[in-house]
This record gives structure tokens, sequence and C-alpha cells, in this order.
């Protein structure tokens, strides 16, 4: 029982230390004509990086992100992939704890 219960107390910890997540995927698109697949012929151009997720009602949402944004935001989708498997984690060591009572 203790055990399960340390267990638990750690992931809470590693839940703070991927706290700061994003859900969603990072998409590039044209900075010029704003889309995945590029209409501008032959014009060198940039790229311009967003944000695409689902909020409760399953509406899609779209944020921005600046070129000096895109290494931490691309870190904090990351965060939500491990942010999900604790939560895993955590409903198996609840399970065993609600087992166990
Ligand atoms: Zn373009």
């Amino acid at each position: 029982m203790n055990t399960l219960l340390k267990k638990r107390e750690s992931l809470l910890r590693r839940m703070t230390e991927y706290s700061e997540f994003l859900r969603g995927s990072i998409t590039s698109v044209c900075s010029t004509c704003n889309r995945a697949t590029c209409i501008c012929s032959g014009r060198s151009k940039g790229k311009a990086y967003r944000l695409t997720y689902k909020d409760a009602h399953q509406k899609t949402h779209t944020v921005y992100i600046p070129c000096r944004q895109l290494a931490k935001a691309r870190k904090m989708v990351a965060n939500y992939g491990k942010m999900r498997k604790i939560i895993d984690e955590f409903q198996m060591i609840n399970i065993a704890i609600f087992k166990q009572k």
C-alpha cells in the first residue's frame, strides 16, 4: 500500500515538471500565402508556424507561433505527451489502490 502511495506522490512531482504543456499539433505554412501547400510561384519565402488544437466542443483553434518561440512550443507539445503517460500511470496505480480497499 505504502509503495503505491509513494509511486503516486512521485507521479505528482513529475506532473509538476511537465505542467507547462501545449495540446495540439504544430504545422508550418508559407509565411506569404499562409498555406501548408504554397501557392506563391517560385518566390523565396519563409515559413510560419502554428499550433492547431480542438477545444472541449471539438472546435478547432489555431494559434500563431512566433519563430523565436518555436523550440519552446515543440518542447511544450512533447510535455503534453509525457503528461498523458503520467495520467495512464496514475490510472494503474489508482486501480491498484482501489482494489486493495
Ligand atoms: Zn506561399
